[in-house]
């Protein structure tokens, strides 16, 4: 294949995944999936198509896994050298996309997205290389993340329906920065706020309103961005960001401390997406509604937002509440992560007795007995998992960490989720596939790693003051700091 020589060369790479410091999982080597190739290109359609063709990009390798407790420093290593070794061996490079979440934490190292972007561009070619990052609005960019990289920006919705869109958006940036001629500057700011996910949902105010300015940036600016940060790392950079990109520096700097204070501003007004209330409320809720699915979110312990899918605090509420196992309908719960407890059903087989402790495999407080009968026993790609039934109560227990996001993840375990009367499932709000047949919905304020009550946990090393834990000034202003232009200083 002949290469335009003029034509500037840019590699996608990344390592991405959420951790929550207060989940007893470590995510291990195996839990991450590595896209190589097209796999990667899958991911950024435009460039996919040859639309961004000013540059030519290589599909380096992309790690991702689902949310969970930190990741193990051995397991950051080898995949850091993976990733370094795809940028050497192409090394100089005019440009990088990283394709990261943004919150990751890794055993012993702080701000570890600050440090692969460092790694990065050492291996890229050092200080001329422009950098792009496509990332999770609850990533987490701290200074010295932003002062590695040229462009960041990240999703603008919240549950994320702009993925695909936003790591288009990061790669024509990246590709406006090198064709273009201009390195522009960035401006970036601390939001000292720090608010659970399913209190920030851009599908209601003021979430809404504030990811809705960023569509239509003034002259002389590139992109703006905002992050809500992620609510159960505790650690230094834990906060909300903004940063603007462009080549207007007033522009940037005065849209930054904008967006900063608009934010600051609007802090008392985030809420639940939704009805929360505690487990015991949540379930009168469900028993004076008759439409179905009533979904009832358990959200302390959602995988999917960094919890270790193995608390049965839940499920020991469930077992001894006869509306649940002796009512008129149809109930599940999803999903209890219990290698043990799938490989016992599937000794059993379907139909026969199921009785054994479940819950806490991976270090979660607490362990229930289960006694019913072997309901169903899946085995494929994704993991076995085993449908225990109790009444008319249904248990999902799988092998591995999974998640239940669409009818689809419920029908794989032959549970018709539509014609089951109440859904209650790891999740925090409800992703669209469920949100669409949903007849009702609470979240329940259950315990994990991820409990919705951030003042109940106990965090060390935040950076203080921050909202909701300190009161902030009235008259907060924002302190903007600019990089990437020789003279710029703090304003
Ligand atoms: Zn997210």
């Amino acid at each position: 294949m002949t290469r335009q020589p003029t034509r500037p060369r840019a590699i996608i790479v990344g390592i991405g995944t959420e951790c929550s410091s207060f989940a007893p999982h470590r995510t291990s080597l195996s839990e991450f999936g590595i896209r190589e190739n097209d796999r990667t290109l899958e991911r950024f359609p435009s460039v996919r198509s040859g639309e961004l063709d000013d540059v030519e990009f290589v599909a380096g390798p992309v790690a991702r896994a689902l949310p969970g407790g930190p990741v193990l420093r051995s397991a950051y290593a080898e995949l850091l050298d993976r990733v370094l070794h795809a940028v050497r061996s192409g090394a100089p490079w005019d440009g990088v996309l990283l394709d990261i979440h943004g919150a990751m934490l890794v055993e012993g190292i702080d701000d570890v997205e600050a440090d692969l972007a460092r790694r990065v561009r050492q291996a890229a070619g050092g200080a001329q290389v422009v950098l792009a990052a496509a990332m999770d609005l609850h990533g987490q960019p701290s200074r010295d993340f932003v002062r590695e990289v040229d462009l960041p920006t990240c999703y603008r919705t919240a549950p994320h329906i702009d993925e695909a869109e936003t790591r288009d958006r990061a790669a024509r940036l990246l590709v406006r920065a090198l064709t273009s001629g201009s390195r522009p500057a960035r401006a970036w700011c601390r939001i000292p706020v720090i608010l659970p996910g399913e209190k920030t949902s851009t599908r209601v105010e003021p979430a809404r309103s504030l990811y809705a300015q960023l569509k239509h940036p003034p002259d002389g600016v590139w992109e703006e961005a905002l992050w809500v940060g992620y609510a159960w790392a505790d650690e230094p950079r834990t906060a909300a960001a903004a940063v603007v990109v462009g080549d207007d520096l007033g522009a940037i700097r005065d849209e930054c401390g904008r967006l900063a204070e608009s934010f600051v501003a609007a802090r008392n007004d985030f809420s639940f997406c939704g009805p929360a209330e505690k487990l015991s409320r949540a379930l009168d809720a469900a028993h004076e509604e008759t439409g179905a699915p009533f979904f009832i979110s358990d959200t302390g312990d959602n995988p999917t937002a960094g919890g270790s899918g193995d608390v049965a605090t839940t499920l020991a509420e469930l077992l001894v509440d006869q509306r649940i196992t002796q009512g008129d309908g149809e109930v599940v719960w999803s999903a209890l992560v219990d290698a043990a407890g799938v490989q016992t059903a599937e000794d059993a087989g379907v139909g026969a007795s199921f009785d054994a402790a479940v819950g806490g495999c991976l270090g979660s407080p607490g362990r229930v007995r289960l006694q019913g009968v072997v309901d169903q026993l899946v085995s494929d790609a994704a993991g076995g998992a085993a449908v225990v039934r109790v009444g008319r109560l249904r248990v999902v227990l799988t092998e591995r960490r999974t998640p239940f996001h669409t009818r689809e993840d419920y029908a794989r375990v032959g549970i018709d989720v539509q014609r089951t009367r109440l859904v209650i499932n790891k999740i925090g709000y409800l992703e669209p596939d469920l949100q669409d047949i949903s007849r009702g919905w609470v979240m329940a304020l259950t315990d994990g790693a991820v409990d919705q009550r951030i003042e109940h946990l106990h965090f060390n090393r935040l950076d203080r003051p921050l909202h909701p834990f300190d009161e902030l000034a009235d008259d907060w202003r924002a302190d903007v700091e600019l990089f990437g232009t020789a003279g710029a200083s703090v304003v």
